[in-house]
């Protein structure tokens, strides 16, 4: 984990959306960088832990927020990245947006790893157009998670599939398939986090077996327990007691 909490999820909704540590006014202003879109500006308000949000950042909605931070980031760790991104307000605790946040922060790691910028940005872009497809309530309604399908968008983006690819064509189904089967494993209700997080960690294995990355870290704990009204708790392996 690239940033220590030391507070209950909550309270991302009134300090900083990066850390949830108090926000520090100071009377002069600086120059910062804002965390998202990496831009500098002038300002005089950071979080205790130094971290700065631009206006801009803050007012964007979802999917421009996991689309800006995806493209900027330079992270090899999707667990992270997609934490990040859950603890912006922006992201609800259960939403669509999940659909396009676990391509698009497994498309950032992916080509952070080959140091491709250009290939991050184009294949981040497609994700979101794809993703849209998805609708919300998809798990239940047509048993078929979005943030399993995300994976499968995200397979089909780096191996360049198609309806007429063979090998491909295998893979991105067979990683959409890994990715439910772990997921109505668990059963239900719904929970955008869990799912994401089990879908994040199938990809993470997928491309262990079948692209040769290995090392990548799989260890994420849940922070979003107290706003999740349908919490499982303790059937759910992300649970945090402590929380
Ligand atoms: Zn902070
Ligand atoms: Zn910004």
């Amino acid at each position: 984990m690239s940033e220590k909490l030391d507070m209950n999820a909550t309270g991302y909704k009134t300090n900083c959306l990066v850390c949830g540590s108090d926000l520090v006014y100071s009377t002069n202003s600086n120059k910062s960088e804002c965390y998202y879109c990496k831009k500098v500006y002038e300002s005089n308000v950071k979080c205790a832990k130094g971290h700065f949000i631009c206006d801009n950042c803050h007012n964007l909605p979802a999917s421009k927020l996991i689309k800006q931070f995806c493209i900027n980031s330079q992270s090899e760790d999707p667990l992270v990245t997609a934490l990040i991104l859950m603890r912006n307000p922006q992201v609800k605790m259960h939403g669509p947006e999940h659909h396009f946040l676990v391509p698009a922060v497994l498309l950032s790691a992916y080509y952070n790893l080959k140091k491709d910028e250009e290939k991050k940005t184009e294949k981040i872009e497609e994700s979101e157009k794809r993703a849209k497809n998805i609708l919300g309530g998809f798990c239940g309604y047509y048993g078929d998670c979005g943030a399993a399908v995300g994976t499968g968008i995200f397979i089909s983006l780096i191996t360049g599939a198609t309806p007429l690819s063979k090998h491909e064509w295998k893979l991105s189904n067979m990683m959409t398939a890994k990715s439910l089967f772990s997921i109505a494993n668990v059963g239900g209700p719904r929970c955008c986090k869990r799912t994401a997080f089990l879908s994040i960690i199938q990809a993470i294995d997928f491309l262990s077996e079948n692209f040769s990355i290995e090392n990548m870290n799989k260890n994420v704990k849940c922070e979003f327990n107290s706003l999740n009204k349908e919490c499982i708790r303790d059937s759910c392996p992300f649970y945090d007691r402590r929380r």
